[in-house]
């Protein structure tokens, strides 16, 4: 069957998943969605003797039909390779009767490396596919974490070229030393004295701008985008559900069928979004879990219908979560909207002019897969030291809003069902809240001897992603007025 895409928002003709990954957005403002989702057409028993990457290919084979065998194969293979520190590449790690899905453990061990790995590659044949000749230049702005998977995922792929824009001062130390000690002949990265908005309002003027699109044709260049929103960021996402449901078989824990419930630590609704496509594609899951942090505008909308993002932004110690516009919710809206595009349009327009929307009961109905909750700052703290106290498992601070979250809602469902909690980063991401969480105070300044601490307490060896940036040498010090991106951009294209 094959399985073509078209907007959230639009009536267009739908393209191929080639070209969708090619165009990230559609024109029209909406996301590319399938057709139609597709079934898994294996039994779930074979996939649990398979290796992750036979896996993926089962599965994304079922979305990017217009790919051969041959070139998914090929960009499976150059994804999940030795860039991750486990041959396992998403491992299942039970800890209190829970299972936790370890997906940090790629090269910026955070779990954007499962799908940022094959995006390049994705990217580069569907490019070939098109008969396009041009380099690919991706831009991206970054608060800190997408930059740096989307860097270490393109870096040095041939055909293409990516230049990240930062706040200079906006970004933590450890998240600035790795984006500036990035490696690669293709990668530019540029601090800029302005904060994320700044950055990601240029890049955005610079993907509309004409003039600048009708240079770099001349010259042999093409914008691209490597964010969330692109399906050759999501569909490699559904693998891993897939594959955590095969190893709870293999590893003996549940029967073939067996329903499980899925935790999901939520931002931008990308991540969940893909359990709930491996739902729909036939995996036996129970509830998805929608956890969030003090940016509770999801719990809200699962809990009154009424999406509003007309609120106080909040920082906490899980900033990778701290969003107030989740932008894949839109492909859950269109779904739930009986795949009405003019439906999931007003509704979107109403979030962009007016702040908020509602969706109907009937819409609401068709929520029931899900249940949302959240927890505090001191409610996710909590959580990191009971876990720790009861099993010696160190939870990381995005990783324990969900397993904090499942706790409520095992206590007002009594719900017993196997559970697989999506584990997003790695404790050593964010040392020092997870050290605070366990030991209430912390004195260490240095985040890198933190890190040491945090190893012998845990067992767990410090991953060599901070050992490496420990002493790296600083390769990019370029830093810029936001007015001057444009030039830059074009200054490291050799253009002018
Ligand atoms: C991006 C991120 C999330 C949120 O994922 P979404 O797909 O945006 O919902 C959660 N945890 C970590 C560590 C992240 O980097």
């Amino acid at each position: 069957m094959e399985v073509l895409y078209k907007s959230t928002r639009g009536k267009q003709a739908a393209i191929t998943a080639s070209e969708a990954i090619l165009k990230g957005l559609s024109e029209d403002g909406g996301l590319y969605v399938p057709t139609e989702i597709p079934k898994l057409n294996i039994s779930l028993e074979k996939l649990s003797k398979m290796s992750y990457q036979e896996v993926a290919f089962e599965v994304m084979r079922c979305f990017l039909t217009d790919f051969t065998e041959e070139e998914l194969k090929d960009c499976i293979r150059k994804a999940y390779d030795s860039k991750f520190d486990t041959e396992e590449i998403a491992p299942l790690k039970e800890a209190g009767g829970r299972y936790y899905l370890e997906l940090f453990h790629g090269a910026t061990i955070a779990f954007k490396d499962m799908a940022l790995s094959i995006l390049p590659h994705l990217m580069v044949t569907a490019a070939k596919k098109n008969q396009i000749k041009k380099e690919i230049v991706i831009l991206t702005a970054t608060s800190g974490d997408t930059g740096k998977a989307a860097m270490a995922g393109f870096s040095d792929v041939p055909g293409t070229k990516i230049i990240v824009f930062y706040p200079k001062n906006g970004v933590s130390p450890v998240q600035e030393k790795q984006m500036v000690t990035q490696k690669g002949n293709n990668t530019y990265v540029v601090g800029i004295h302005g904060n994320f908005d700044d950055a990601q309002t240029a890049v955005k003027e610079m993907f509309n701008d004409k003039e600048m699109a009708s240079l770099l044709d001349r010259e042999g260049f093409q914008f691209s985008s490597a964010n969330s929103i692109n399906i050759g960021r999501l569909v490699p996402q559904i693998v891993y559900y897939v594959y955590a449901y095969a190893s709870l078989i293999r590893k003996g824990c549940i029967k073939e069928g067996q329903e499980i419930n899925v935790v999901v630590p939520t931002g931008n609704f990308g991540n969940i979004l893909a359990a709930f496509y491996a739902k729909q594609m036939g995996l036996p899951i129970n509830k998805l879990i929608c956890a969030s942090n003090e940016n509770k505008v999801l719990y809200d909308f699962f809990s009154t219908g009424t999406y509003d993002r007309r609120r106080e932004f909040i920082l906490t110690n899980s900033p990778s979560m701290d969003i107030l516009i989740s932008s894949n919710l839109e492909r859950l809206i269109y779904y739930i909207s009986g795949q009405e595009a003019s439906i999931c349009s007003e509704l979107m327009n109403g979030l962009n002019q007016g702040g908020a929307y509602t969706i109907t009961e009937e819409m609401k109905e068709k929520l029931s897969d899900f249940y949302g909750n959240y927890c505090t700052e001191e409610e996710t703290a909590a959580t990191i030291a009971k876990v720790y106290k009861q099993s010696g498992y160190v939870l990381d601070t995005h990783t324990a809003v969900a397993a904090g979250v499942y706790d409520k809602y095992e206590k007002s469902t009594g719900d017993t069902h196997p559970v697989v909690i999506a584990s997003t980063a790695s404790p050593y991401k964010f040392s020092r809240s997870v050290m605070k969480g366990i030991l209430e105070t912390v004195e260490e300044p240095d985040d890198f001897v933190l890190a040491d601490r945090l190893s012998e307490i845990s067992g767990v060896p410090v991953p060599k992603a901070v050992q490496d940036i420990r002493t790296a040498p600083v390769l990019h010090d370029c830093v810029v007025n936001v007015s001057d991106m444009p030039e830059t951009v074009l200054h490291i294209l050799g253009i002018r």
